[in-house]
């Protein structure tokens, strides 16, 4: 039997003691070209300008020759405003990327001595940076469908007679959400290839499984031709009219005798649970979009070495404009309401 990817040494490029040994002027390099690439250009964000703006190098800042407008490595990004050395920013971004299923604020803030309120919009942050760049392209090929419902837990009464029964929708908890997944399945090239399981994944927060919503999400991310797997909830009924769907009846076997199965969203729905469960315990509605993609993103980056992984989620924070919702989050600043994806 083969070795299992991710304890191969290919799978290890970097380590937390690598990112925590770099200089200040390490670190400023590499996110300089995590963020504007090689060359001597840099871009201002205040005017759009590429050159080879002044550089400042006792306060590590440019004055653009376009505007005049000083600017840092991370003026204009997610990061924008940052007061701890940069390093740190990496060394969370190679702590998050090493937590296959997840990583706690709490966990975070023990490992580089900052405060727990620090830690969880650092790793916000970076669950932003992820959501904003994430490739929303249509997904075509073989598509596995499936919706995991997320919090809303009644705790039952201690006495029977106290009891209620929680099936029925007045007595549910008004934060219980559905995490709609759809996955993209390797294709048969990429499998002779040696790729496994899926190549792409999508999620989308609704309040609740069901025809209308899939309806509309269905064809905007799942191109016409695909083939649709799904299992026998009838939400995904009205699928049948655009695309070919493939159904698994759950209730009597975890496969089709056609050989169907809509396990790829399952693997996303058992990833998130683990993540769930052992991280973050506690999920708002607020900020599930960015949980529910954190995971999706996770599961599609599976296969890569780590070193690849945090280059790409350190660029794609580089490239994700300063966040509304997270620049001054302590400070009162945050999001309005949750983002439901209909
Ligand atoms: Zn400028």
């Amino acid at each position: 039997m083969s070795l299992h990817f991710l304890l191969k040494a290919e799978a290890r490029s970097l380590s937390v003691v690598q990112v925590l040994a770099m200089s200040d002027e390490e670190a400023l390099a590499l996110f300089r070209q995590l963020r504007w690439g090689e060359g001597e250009q840099v871009v201002c964000p205040h005017c759009g300008m590429a050159h080879r703006h002044y550089f400042r190098p006792t306060r590590k800042i440019w004055r653009c020759a376009g505007c005049q407008d000083d600017f840092s490595v991370t003026s204009g990004t997610i990061f924008a405003f940052h007061k701890l050395p940069l390093r740190l920013y990496l060394a969370a971004a190679i702590l998050f990327t090493n937590a296959v299923k997840g990583i706690s604020a709490l966990q975070v803030g023990r490992d580089l001595g900052v405060s727990h309120k620090t830690a969880y919009v650092l790793l916000h942050k970076i669950r932003e940076g992820l959501l904003v760049g994430r490739d929303e392209c249509a997904l075509s090929g073989a598509v596995h469908v499936d919706g995991a419902y997320v919090g809303g837990k009644v705790r039952p009464e201690n006495k029977k007679e106290d009891r209620v029964d929680r099936r029925l929708a007045e007595n549910q908890d008004p934060d219980k959400r559905c995490i709609l997944v759809m996955r993209q399945a390797h294709s048969e090239a990429e499998v002779a290839a040696g790729n496994v399981g899926a190549r792409k994944t999508l999620t989308f927060i609704v309040k609740n499984e069901n025809q209308t919503d899939i309806g509309k999400l269905a064809p905007a991310y799942i191109a016409k031709g695909s083939v649709i797997c799904a299992d026998e909830s009838d939400a995904h009924d009205l699928l049948h009219a655009r695309y070919a769907v493939r159904r698994v009846n759950h209730s009597q076997e975890f496969r089709a005798d056609d050989g169907t199965t809509n396990n790829l969203a399952e693997s996303y729905v058992s990833r998130f649970r683990r993540f769930h469960l052992g991280q973050i315990h506690k999920v708002a509605p607020k900020y599930l979009d960015n949980y529910a993609n954190e995971m999706a993103y996770r599961e599609d980056t599976r296969r890569w070495s780590n070193g690849d992984i945090f280059r790409d989620i350190v660029g794609k924070c580089a490239r994700a404009l300063v966040s509304r919702d997270w620049c001054g989050y302590w400070q009162g600043n945050h999001r309005q309401g949750e983002r439901l994806a209909v």
